[in-house]
């Protein structure tokens, strides 16, 4: 029996029916944990003074949305202007040349990383619709065989409505089920137009049914017009009486364009539709509202506290890391749940504030387990270098990752103290 702590672990974590403390004014309990054979056996309430300085613990978080097929190539596709246009020209260029191989080895990297950081799933989307889809689904394909149990991970494979209505479309379609993917597209402005989103739509979530495979969309990623696709695809919902399948909106920025009073009908209304939104901050703060010599004054992102008080499952991402949409990014939660506060004003210290990086996003990919502590669940976690959430916000913490209860190696330092050495240079005296 191997025992863990005093942690400072936050309440929503932790089972809710055991007898453990009130959560204190930072939504944290002290507790320690006791763990066999990989699995959690007790939790145990711990009374110290509040002045006690402890590790604040999360349980690893879920990534709902990335893109590991383009992660890392944006040093040798750039994106200079960093718009979203310049994203576009820089993808379709990179992807014309994209082979497995490739992915296989900038995923893999990708998953390293997002396993050393913490993250116990992912689920990426995967561009489907160019010479070597096939090729770059089965790398995906084997690095999910090869991370399971470590990185869990789902994929989605993206491509334009109306790919889903050709004879390739089908074909990939059928393969995608076979592997237990999602089907994803991107709808509404600015990439197609919507009235004839509106057939494709429906004989994508036809198609989708039919084959028993979730839906993920990529929808209004704008700043032009109100939420014209999820308006959309709630009206197509209701019309057809809802979808055996899961969908996921992921993005949903312009509904943030919508009235207050409006906006809160539309949440309602994908609330019922059950729909549930992926919101994904860092890329949308770095593309939307970007206009040449200009700072912005308006950049969207999914409206997650109105969401959420309608009922709508949210959950946080991190979207693109270092390709040609967004040039930052490490597969990294901590970043994104340090800078979500500044970000998107969600407070890790309320329980709503938390959710989109672990329960969640947990319910959203339907994993097995929600993040949650309890007897039986697994000596899985991420505890920090930090002893308070103010304390997380103000310096990137150290952490270590606990996963089955073993200890994970750090995550690699080299590369940036490589950068730092050999800073002196020897002169030749005399
Ligand atoms: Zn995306």
């Amino acid at each position: 029996m191997n025992r863990l702590g005093p942690l400072r672990i936050p309440r929503s974590l932790l089972d809710p029916v055991a007898c453990l403390p009130p959560a204190d004014r930072e939504g944290l309990a002290t507790v320690q944990i006791e763990h066999v054979e990989g699995r959690i056996t007790a939790l145990h309430p711990v009374e110290l003074p509040a002045s006690r300085q402890l590790p604040l613990a999360l349980t690893p978080p879920v990534d709902p949305h990335v893109h590991l097929d383009k992660a890392f190539s944006g040093a040798s596709f750039p994106n200079a202007s960093g718009t979203m246009a310049g994203a576009l020209e820089a993808n379709l260029r990179e992807l014309g040349q994209r082979r497995g191989e490739q992915v296989l080895q900038r995923a893999g990297l990708a998953l390293e990383r997002a396993w050393r950081h913490g993250l116990r799933a992912l689920r990426s989307h995967v561009d489907s619709q160019a010479p070597a889809t096939l090729e770059v689904w089965e790398a995906l394909q084997q690095l999910r065989a090869r991370w399971a149990g470590r990185v869990d991970l789902q994929l989605v494979a993206l491509a334009p409505l109306g790919y889903w209505r050709t004879a390739d479309g089908h074909l990939l379609a059928r393969r995608v089920a076979c592997d237990g993917g999602l089907l994803g597209s991107v709808v509404g402005i600015p990439f197609s137009p919507l009235a004839w989103d509106a057939v494709g739509l429906e004989a994508l979530l036809t198609q989708a049914e039919t084959l028993g495979c979730g839906l993920d969309l990529h929808i209004d990623e704008h700043d032009a017009a109100p939420a014209p696709g999820v308006r959309a695809l709630v009206r197509l919902l209701e019309r057809r009486g809802g979808c055996r399948v899961p969908i996921t909106c992921s993005h949903a920025s312009s509904l943030a364009l919508l009235a207050a009073p409006a906006l809160a009908r539309w949440a309602d209304r994908l609330a019922a539709a059950g729909v549930a939104v992926v919101a994904l901050p860092f890329t949308n703060l770095w593309l939307l509202g970007k206009r040449e010599g200009t700072t912005p004054l308006v950049r969207p992102q999914a409206p997650i506290q109105q969401l959420q008080a309608a009922g709508v499952r949210v959950a946080m991402g991190s979207d693109n890391v270092q390709d040609p949409w967004y040039p930052g990014g490490d597969f990294d939660p901590v970043e994104l749940l340090r800078l979500a506060p500044l970000l998107s004003h969600q407070l890790p210290w309320r329980r709503r504030g938390l959710a989109p990086f672990t329960s969640e996003a947990s319910r959203l990919l339907d994993l097995p387990w929600d993040g949650v502590l309890r007897e039986g669940a697994p000596a899985d976690l991420l505890v920090l270098g930090a002893s308070s959430w103010g304390d997380l916000m103000a310096r990137p913490p150290q952490r270590r990752v606990l996963r089955a209860g073993r200890w994970l190696p750090p995550p690699e330092q080299e590369a940036a103290s490589a950068l730092l050495a050999g800073l002196e240079v020897p002169v030749a005296s005399g």
